[in-house]
């Protein structure tokens, strides 16, 4: 089960990817949460991450390749993963296929949580007031959201052309976004 999970800023895309670990039991790996932790922990690449996330840009692509193919080669990744964040331009997607060519391990689903602009920006500020992300702040939000149209939408073509892709409503409840993606998965067996 190697899923990659798109969609933009707000979609409920972490949310519902924490919720799919659970009912599928492999690790989730968020490129968002790595970068917050090195932020978090100071390292160099958190160093470097910050001011770029903190303006709602993307951190640059060779940093990311680096930090996903680390991540991938280890252990806990082989009954499949759920990446989020990853890939977030035409370029990266290029660099995971590349990755996961040299591991003979593809991508098996691209799901795509659709949710519309109004909805999104109205989550995101509810978002910086109950945990605070600088980068959630209406005007970073106004740029990631530019980004996500400009860069990271054309990903999803990438991967419908190559037949992978399956796109689902975020409206509703979490549990009823998960009922969809679970069933467009064709996992019926849910643990509770
Ligand atoms: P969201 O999906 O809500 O934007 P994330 O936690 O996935 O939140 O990402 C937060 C920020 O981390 C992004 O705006 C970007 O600056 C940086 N980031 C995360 N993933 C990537 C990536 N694959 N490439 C470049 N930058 C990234």
């Amino acid at each position: 089960m190697r899923i990659v999970l798109l969609g933009a800023p707000g979609s409920g895309k972490g949310t519902q990817a924490a919720l799919l670990v659970e009912q599928l039991g492999v690790p989730h790996i968020s490129t968002g949460v790595l970068l917050r932790d090195a932020m978090k922990k100071g390292t160099e690449l958190g160093l470097k991450a910050k001011s770029i996330i903190n303006r709602g840009e993307l951190v640059p692509d060779d940093i990311m390749a680096g930090i996903i193919e680390e991540r991938l080669s280890r252990e806990d990744v082989a009954g499949g993963y759920i990446l989020d964040g990853y890939p977030r331009n035409l370029s990266q997607a290029r660099s995971l296929d590349k990755i996961l060519e040299r591991m003979v391990k593809p991508v098996d689903d691209v799901i795509q949580i659709d949710v519309d602009a109004e909805q999104t920006i109205k989550r995101l500020a509810k978002r910086a007031k109950e945990e605070g992300r600088v980068d959630d702040a209406e005007k970073t939000v106004q740029k990631r959201l530019r980004v996500y149209a400009e860069e990271t939408a054309p990903v999803a073509d990438y991967y419908a052309e190559r037949g992978l892709l399956t796109r689902v409503l975020g409206d509703g409840s979490k549990q009823e976004v998960l009922q969809r993606i679970l069933s467009l998965l064709n996992i019926y067996d849910i643990r509770t």
